[in-house]
């Protein structure tokens, strides 16, 4: 039938076994939304990654189609800021976590959560910005709004040849900051100074125990690694400096001591993506389009077909992805 899609589909057995594999669905099995989108492509974040292969309770519904994000066309709407033909983008607000998700041919969810594909992105650009992409720029609104301008010094970015790593050294490049990439994959030098970073230095120089205070290095930073390297970024900070944290490819914990903040006067700055406000998406998603140069975002991206992503989400946990994939449905 015309209306049947291609969709990934997480299930649990009685002993909490998680499976994951495609199936061929309706719109009649999609859930309770007010516009129904065709799902033009997706992409894969780490933390669909952690969805698929349950490394991390993302998955809080089952059965769960994963993705947390998409951009596609509006095909059907009874919302009053939608109508058929729209273009849209949809990061977060539970979507591929208690609603059904991204990896499916449709997707059925409140019109509250769409934001407009601006004027000058393709939906393929649009995804190789994605959730990490959306994230890093939330990343340096914070910044800016902390006053951390360009000549506070330099800031480093860590992850650096992740998703939100690649977008956040290319757009604090682009705004005209000295960018300090910090990677487990020094053999991408040369693809991190084509995105703008001006130093390279290795994960392992951030990665072990953090002395309460070291070295003042950098005014801030894009942390999407969270732990070690996290207590290591803030202890580095230069006085009234600030982090913006956003990750946790190192893990969940922060083993840091508060000699930072109370004797530097050093601001941690929590950033959220799946709850953040509308009007902080709209801002994000218009400098985007502004600021986010379309060679540089070519060079982050790799392109995939919609049958490879759940070995993609396999690879993105494993630390085996560079930048940024688009999932073509
Ligand atoms: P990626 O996998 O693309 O990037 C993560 C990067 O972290 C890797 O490429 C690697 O960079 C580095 N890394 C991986 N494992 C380790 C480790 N054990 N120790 C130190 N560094 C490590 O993921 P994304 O860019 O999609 O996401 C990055 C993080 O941000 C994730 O934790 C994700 O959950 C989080 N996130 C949070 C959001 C929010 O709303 N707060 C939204 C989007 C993402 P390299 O190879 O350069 O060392």
């Amino acid at each position: 039938m015309a209306d049947r899609f291609n969709a990934v589909l997480i299930t649990r057995d009685e002993e909490k076994k998680q499976s994951v594999s495609f199936v061929e669905i309706g719109e009649d099995a999609l859930m309770e939304g007010d516009v129904t989108v065709a799902v033009e492509a997706t992409t894969v974040n780490y933390k669909d990654g952690l969805a698929i292969t349950g490394k991390a309770p993302v998955v809080r519904r089952f059965p769960m189609i994963p993705g947390i994000d998409f951009a596609g066309t509006v095909i059907r709407s009874s919302h009053p800021e939608w109508k058929e033909g729209d273009k849209v983008i949809l990061n977060g607000w539970g979507v591929g976590e208690t609603h059904y998700g991204a990896y499916a041919g449709r997707a059925r969810v409140s019109g509250d959560w769409l934001v407009p594909l601006p004027e000058g992105l393709s939906v393929h650009q649009a995804m190789a910005v994605g959730t990490a992409g959306y994230t890093a720029m939330l990343c340096v609104m914070a910044l800016e709004r902390h006053g951390i301008a360009p000549d506070r010094g330099p800031l480093v970015v860590t992850g650096a040849a992740g998703g939100v790593g690649s977008i956040a050294v290319a757009l604090l490049s682009a705004r005209g900051y000295e960018v300090i990439a910090a990677t487990g994959r020094t053999a991408e030098e040369s693809y991190l100074k084509s995105l703008g970073a001006s130093e390279i230095i290795p994960r392992e120089v951030l990665s072990g125990p953090a002395k309460p205070l070291g070295k003042e290095r950098w005014a801030g930073g894009v942390d999407a690694v969270g732990s070690h390297t996290l207590a290591n970024v803030l202890s580095m900070t230069s006085y009234g400096g600030a982090v913006a944290a956003c990750g946790l490819a190192q893990g969940l914990d922060l083993p840091a001591s508060v000699a930072p903040f109370i004797l530097r006067g050093i601001s941690l700055l929590g950033i959220d993506s799946v709850m953040a406000p509308k009007a902080l998406r709209l801002e994000a998603w218009r400098r985007i389009a502004a600021e986010l140069d379309h060679d540089k975002l070519a060079t982050i991206t790799g392109t995939i077909p919609f049958g490879k992503v759940i070995e993609a989400a396999e690879d993105i946990v494993a630390g085996r992805v560079r930048g940024r994939l688009v999932v073509e449905m």
